[in-house]
């Protein structure tokens, strides 16, 4: 089972490289020419062939090379297809140790929250290569976020939270609709007023988009820690790469990354974070 999870996330996270890689702001993102044809090499054109098409494994045995022009192939390719397939399998167990939820309700929660940790890997892909976030990314987020919303057991109070009992601390209502609602809002207004601060270094009005999409999805109070986070992942990246020369401070990194990083960290350590954060201040 976790074998079938972990193959079939190896070909997703290929066929995300394909749509990433190809990606073109003037068409729709699943458009023909974006998700249609055989697969070349960017660097020589060359049709590649089955063999030279299998997630992860092609790469490690071409050694990272194109097979016929020896171009070094970009190692987007093993580490996305790699994050994809440890999606589909840590997403189901990750769910199952935070929600008590019958079978099928588990299957379709489960594809739902694969489904848009897979748009943010794509969405941030995109924003590094183009500094575009697709509006398509957005509109993926939010359906994932209304199916989130009608499946996840409220049992516990928090209406949905991740944080569970931390979220009842953080005025989280017992009504998930209302949640995801206060979190669209707060991500989205949240980053807004974080725009016009910062008068847009390093941020745009598509962060702010993806902002109130991810609030849709993970609702409030959940939002309000992931945003928290995406700043210190921001920060620490943007002190990093000072550190190391490799960017002036004019010249800012996406911040789109760092809102899909602090989405996967909310989502698979939220609970524990927070849980930690909480002893730390009041113990
Ligand atoms: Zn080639």
């Amino acid at each position: 089972m976790w074998l079938l999870l972990l193959v079939l996330g190896l070909a997703a996270g290929s066929f995300l490289n394909v749509v990433s890689l190809r990606y073109d702001p003037n068409r729709f993102l699943f458009a023909r020419p974006v998700i249609g044809g055989r697969s070349r090499c960017i660097h020589c054109g060359t049709t590649l062939r089955w063999f030279e098409l299998i997630p992860l494994i092609s790469f490690v045995l071409q050694r990272g090379k194109c097979r016929r022009c020896k171009a070094r192939l970009t190692l987007q390719y093993p580490v996305v297809e790699l994050l994809s397939g440890l999606i589909f399998v840590f997403v189901p167990l990750r769910l199952s140790s935070l929600f008590y939820i019958l079978h099928s309700t588990f299957y379709i929660l489960s594809a739902l929250w694969i489904l848009a940790l897979l748009t943010l890997l794509t969405a941030a892909l995109i924003d590094f290569r183009l500094r575009i976030i697709p509006d398509e990314c957005n509109a993926l987020l939010v359906l994932a976020g209304a199916g989130v919303a009608l499946l996840t057991p409220v049992a516990d109070g928090a209406g949905g939270s991740l944080l569970h009992s931390y979220g009842i601390l953080m005025f989280a209502s017992q009504n998930i609709w209302l949640n995801k609602l206060l979190g669209f809002l707060a991500g989205g207004l949240g980053l807004l007023a974080l725009l016009a601060v910062t008068r847009g270094r390093g941020m745009g009005f598509g962060d702010v988009k993806l902002a109130a999409a991810l609030g849709a999805l993970f609702g409030w109070p959940d939002i309000a820690v992931l945003v928290g986070m995406s700043f210190v992942f921001g920060a620490a990246a943007g002190i990093l790469s000072v550190a190391a020369r490799r960017k002036t401070l004019k010249s800012a990194l996406p911040f789109g990354p760092f809102l899909g990083l602090a989405a996967a960290f909310m989502f698979f350590a939220g609970f524990e974070f927070v849980g930690w954060y909480l002893r730390v201040l009041v113990g």
